[in-house]
C-alpha cells in the first residue's frame, strides 16, 4: 500500500505527475479541484456552492473540501494505495488528515512564481476528456482542438492573471506552513518541477525509491 500527498503550486505539474505515477503503480489520483469540476461542470449542488469561489481562485470551505475527501477515501477502491493531489492546503487541513489517514510520502514539486505564471496563463483544458494542454510546451495538433476526442479545448475558469495571483498568494501564506508540518514528520521529498515531465517522474521515483520510469 502507498499514501502519497503530492503538493506544490498551481501549474507544477501535479496532475500530470500523479497520472504518471498511478497509472504504473496502480494507485488512485484523488484531485480535490478535478472533483469540484466534475461538480460545477454537471451542475450539482456542491457544483453551485464552489463555483464562484473556484473561479475567483479562492480556497473553498474546510468542512465541505473535509467531506469531500472523507467520502472519496471512503470509497475504499484504492487497494494498492492514492496520490492526493490539492490537499491539504492549510493547517486545519493538514491536521485534519493526519488524525484520519496514515502517510507514506509528500512530494513536493517546486516551481519559481514566473515560471508558474508562465505556464498557467497557457494551460488549457478539454472538457470532454479531461486532456490537459499546453500552448508552450504541449501544443494540441490542430489549434483549439482535442487530440484524443476532438472537442474544443477551453481555459479553466481560475487561469486568470486575477485568480492566478490569488491563489499563488494562498499558496504562499496557507500551503507552505503545511509543507513545514510535513516537514517535522520527515516525509517531504522535494522535486525540481523545471526539467521536462519524465525526468521529473524519474526524480520522484528515485526519491520515494521506487521502479525506474521507462517513459
Ligand atoms: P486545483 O485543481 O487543485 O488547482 O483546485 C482548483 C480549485 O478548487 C482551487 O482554486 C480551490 O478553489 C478549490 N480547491 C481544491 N482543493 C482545495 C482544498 N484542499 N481546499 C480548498 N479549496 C480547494
Amino acid at each position: 500500500m502507498r499514501k502519497y500527498v503530492i503538493m506544490g503550486v498551481q501549474g507544477s505539474g501535479k496532475g500530470t505527475q500523479s497520472q504518471l505515477l498511478c497509472e504504473e503503480f496502480d494507485l488512485v489520483h484523488i484531485s480535490v479541484g478535478d472533483i469540484f469540476r466534475w461538480h460545477v461542470r454537471n451542475h450539482t449542488k456542491l457544483g453551485a456552492q464552489v463555483r464562484r469561489i473556484m473561479a475567483a481562485g479562492e480556497l473553498v470551505d474546510d468542512d465541505l473540501v473535509e467531506s469531500v475527501v472523507r467520502r472519496r477515501l471512503d470509497d475504499h477502491d484504492w487497494n494498492y494505495g492514492f496520490v492526493i493531489d490539492g490537499f491539504p492546503r492549510n493547517g486545519r487541513q493538514a491536521e485534519f488528515f493526519m488524525e484520519s489517514y496514515d502517510i507514506d510520502a509528500v512530494i513536493h514539486l517546486e516551481l519559481p512564481d514566473d515560471e508558474v505564471r508562465r505556464r498557467v496563463l497557457s494551460r488549457r483544458l478539454c472538457p470532454n476528456c479531461g486532456m490537459d494542454y499546453n500552448l508552450i510546451a504541449d501544443r494540441p495538433e490542430q489549434e483549439g482542438r482535442c487530440d484524443i476526442c476532438g472537442h474544443e479545448l477551453v481555459t479553466r475558469a481560475d487561469d486568470t492573471p486575477e485568480a492566478l495571483e490569488a491563489r499563488l498568494r494562498d499558496y504562499h501564506e496557507k500551503t507552505r506552513p503545511v509543507l513545514e508540518l510535513f516537514r517535522r514528520k520527515e516525509v517531504v521529498h522535494d522535486v525540481d518541477g523545471r526539467p521536462p515531465l519524465g525526468d521529473v517522474q524519474q526524480a520522484i521515483r528515485t526519491t520515494l525509491g521506487l521502479p525506474a520510469y521507462k517513459g
